[in-house]
């Protein structure tokens, strides 16, 4: 059984009210869930949420961090930085960094391989533009993201990651994947995986969907077989909106 996750990617939302807010009405809701709950908070609230979150079971999530130990990088986060605030998991390679801060596959091949270093879980998105889904080219470049980012781990090491699809064209448009299309692509992603490693590695992995999950759609694309889960970013800032999504397993 693969365990199944639904994390917020709270992004660049909430000051320090707003996220001890959200955490109180997320504790009240989310008690004895079999799913592992992750809240991705920016890092100056990530402090104050490891203090909020201590009596729960949500695990908490940086949506960044820097590929080296320490050192003369200014405006820098490091993993260890984020060990000593309780953090356990790392976003890489969400399609925001990937476009604006010109993230390549390279640096995020260095990210996570600091991430595994530092006993971070790895949350690895992937995912394709609009044109290149209508190119029919998505399968391919979902491949290529894997395959150049990951494909150097050892099998030990890539049973740790967790992987989230997230077509760009769906993220914050309101636009979600037809449940077929993330199954199709989920079971492409473990297909690739098993290639590359092998059928108890691909069949361990967790692989979530991302872009405009909400509690409306959320029980139908995780009802697909190859869905573990879900990232959830516009909806995760919402207390009810983000237990709803968890309880729609
Ligand atoms: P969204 O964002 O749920 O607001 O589409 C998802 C994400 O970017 O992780």
């Amino acid at each position: 059984m693969r365990t199944q996750i639904v994390a917020g990617n709270w992004k660049m939302n909430c000051d320090l009210d707003d996220t001890k807010s959200l955490i109180e009405g997320l504790k009240k809701t989310t008690k004895n869930n079999a799913t592992e709950v992750i809240i991705a908070p920016s890092f100056t609230n990530l402090s104050l949420a490891n203090c909020l979150l201590e009596d729960s079971n949500i695990a908490l999530s940086a949506q960044n961090m820097n590929a080296n130990d320490s050192g003369a990088f200014t405006g820098e986060v490091s993993a260890n930085m984020l060990k000593s605030v309780g953090v356990t998991y790392v976003i890489l390679g969400h399609s925001e960094r990937r476009a604006i801060f010109h993230e390549d596959a390279q640096i995020l091949k260095e990210k996570t391989n600091q991430a595994l270093e530092q006993n971070l879980s790895p949350i690895f998105c992937v995912g394709e533009e609009l044109n290149v889904r209508q190119n029919n080219g998505h399968f391919n470049l979902v491949e290529e993201q894997i395959a150049e980012s990951l494909f150097h781990l050892s099998t030990e090491e890539f049973s740790k990651l967790v992987i989230a699809y997230e077509p760009v064209w769906a993220i914050g448009t309101g636009e979600t994947a037809t449940p077929e299309q993330a199954q199709e692509m989920h079971a492409h992603i473990r297909k690739v995986i098993a290639k590359q490693y092998d059928d108890a590695t691909a069949n361990s992995i967790s692989i979530l969907y991302g872009g405009s999950v909400k509690p409306a759609n959320a029980k139908e694309i995780f009802a697909n077989p190859d869905v573990d889960g879900g990232l959830i970013g516009g909806a995760s800032l919402k207390a009810d909106d983000f237990t709803a999504i968890i309880n729609s397993f």
